[in-house]
């Protein structure tokens, strides 16, 4: 049995530390609100890596105040929840104000580390900013933004995270009648573009600049040495930006509704709907089924991101003044997305640093698999595994056109040779996922939560914490995604 002074410990808080930096902003920022309580909560899910990380004992769930507390059943002492207000872009039409219409954000807490992170409840019931919502999250889309928040963190790739999803069998209407579920999910701030636009386009700029130097001080503290430090901060942010695009092209990641209101200041990946990773390579792909015109496909993803930061440069102009700053403080983009992405694809060939010569080998592989819609995942991890010594034939038998891959495959050869010491075949294993959290995979562990068999989730969860190594256990989710895959349609309905 579990040690009762544990127990007593996790019962009495949690063992968490509180404070309320994005709280002391003041009203015009948030509504203060509790949770509402959902009938008769379960547990889902929970991630351990991310328990272990604030500081959770082990057993920490076993306390019925922590499923209380993160069913939002219950306030924790020392909290002091709110729903913070913002605006935004929806596929690029100005959309007013939105907030947030179904989370709550009881406060920061201490990691383990010294960080620290905010805790936001996502699915916790009607907030003043839930427009025509329910305040609910469906425990189908709560699962799948829980395993690709420690998914993508797992592959490197900067991301709010997730503690745990709780259940409840309340009914929550959609296209269907579902369930509803609670995420957990953690960042250091949950702020978005969104919150600037909102305080600029009421003209509150005190507000605004109270933001902005919200989230230089706490988060981007160089920016004070600047000589302009709002234009610094656009800046700072043009360029994570930038990089986090180009790591999602890496992974062949699609987010699906990067509307302004759904991009991280931070530049973090946040906001999990309709995302998927990519199948079979085709650039156009559209993983939303409700984005008609494409607005989000995978190639658009980096000129949308630049017109998010437009956007975001337009709102901090009250603070820059010169929109000549702001256009500076925009340019880096494009230099810092291709460096950014050409070092990654170079790092997937093993390659230490990127060359002419291999970005143009990477542009003529992408070419031909879009040409033969070979599989984005396998045939990277293929070419990472030849990195390290198999045999060519597992990348060949991928393609059709036998003549063109042979040709590209010399050409690695030459490319990889005279760059002896650059190349690292680690590097390329390390660049290249065994694993991906492919929609049908999500889809499986769903349809079996969906009958109260919750293992799935925590099984997938542990590959995904370990995407670069080989999973025997598991080769089939390594595999090619079955037939039925290339049906499955993901709406922004969750
Ligand atoms: P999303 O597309 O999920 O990022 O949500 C866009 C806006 O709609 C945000 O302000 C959300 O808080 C809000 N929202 C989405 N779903 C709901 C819901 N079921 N209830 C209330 N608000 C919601
Ligand atoms: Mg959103």
């Amino acid at each position: 049995m579990h040690d009762t002074d544990t127990l007593a410990h996790t019962r009495a808080d949690l063992g968490f530390s509180w404070r309320h930096r994005f709280a002391d902003l003041g009203p015009a920022f948030h509504t203060r609100l509790a949770p509402v309580p959902v009938h008769e909560p379960y547990w889902v899910a929970r991630s351990q890596t991310m328990a272990r990380e604030l500081g959770l004992e082990d057993e920490w769930w076993r306390a019925q105040d922590a499923l209380d507390t993160f069913a939002g059943n219950r306030v924790p002492p020392g909290s002091q929840p709110l729903a913070s207000v913002y605006s935004g872009h929806q596929f690029g039409v100005w959309a007013g104000q939105l907030g947030d219409g179904r989370a709550v954000l009881p406060g920061e807490v201490e990691a383990a580390d010294g960080r620290w992170l905010e805790l936001q409840l996502k699915g916790s019931g009607l907030t003043p900013y839930s427009r025509m919502g329910d305040g609910r999250a469906v425990l189908r889309s709560s699962i799948r933004e829980f395993l690709v928040s420690e998914a993508l963190h797992a592959l490197g790739v900067p991301s709010t995270r997730a503690l745990c999803i709780t259940g409840s069998d309340q009914p929550v209407r959609r296209e269907q009648v579902e369930t509803a579920a609670v995420v957990t999910r953690v960042a250091p701030s949950f702020v978005r573009f969104g919150h600037f636009e909102h305080f600029s386009h009421r003209g509150q700029h005190e507000q605004l600049k109270q933001l902005a130097d919200f989230v230089i001080d706490n988060f981007y503290p160089e920016c004070r040495a600047a000589p302009h430090a709002y234009a610094a901060l656009l800046d700072a942010v043009t360029r994570r930006t930038a990089a986090l695009i180009a790591q999602w092209q890496a992974v062949g990641f699609m987010h699906g509704v990067m509307n302004t209101d759904n991009l991280s200041i931070l530049g973090l990946t946040i906001d999990y709907g309709p995302y998927q990773f990519m199948d079979g390579f085709d650039p156009d792909h559209i993983c939303n089924h409700s984005d008609h015109l494409g607005r989000y496909a995978y190639r658009r993803q980096p000129p949308v991101a630049h017109w998010n930061l437009l956007a975001l440069g337009q709102a901090l102009l009250p603070l820059i003044g010169e929109p000549d700053l702001a256009m500076a403080a925009l340019e880096p983009f494009n230099d810092v997305f291709t460096a950014e992405l050409n070092r990654r694809m170079a790092a997937k060939l093993g390659l230490r640093e990127a060359s002419e010569g291999s970005n143009a080998w990477v542009d003529d592989l992408l070419r031909l698999m879009a040409r033969e819609r070979t599989d984005f995942s396998i045939c990277w991890r293929r070419l990472a595994q030849h990195a390290a010594g198999a045999p060519a034939e597992r990348v060949r038998e991928l393609f059709l056109d036998q003549a063109a891959i042979d040709a590209l495959l010399a050409r690695y050869r030459t490319l990889i040779e005279p760059s002896a010491p650059l190349f690292d075949a680690g590097l390329a294993l390390r660049s290249s996922p065994s694993i991906v959290l492919r929609n049908h995979l999500a889809e499986q562990a769903i349809a079996r939560a969906k009958l109260k068999d919750f293992q799935m989730i925590q099984d997938l969860l542990a590959v995904l914490e370990r995407p670069f190594d080989e999973h025997p256990a598991h080769a089939d989710w390594a595999g090619f995604p079955p037939d039925w895959a290339s049906h499955i349609q993901i709406s922004c309905s969750s």
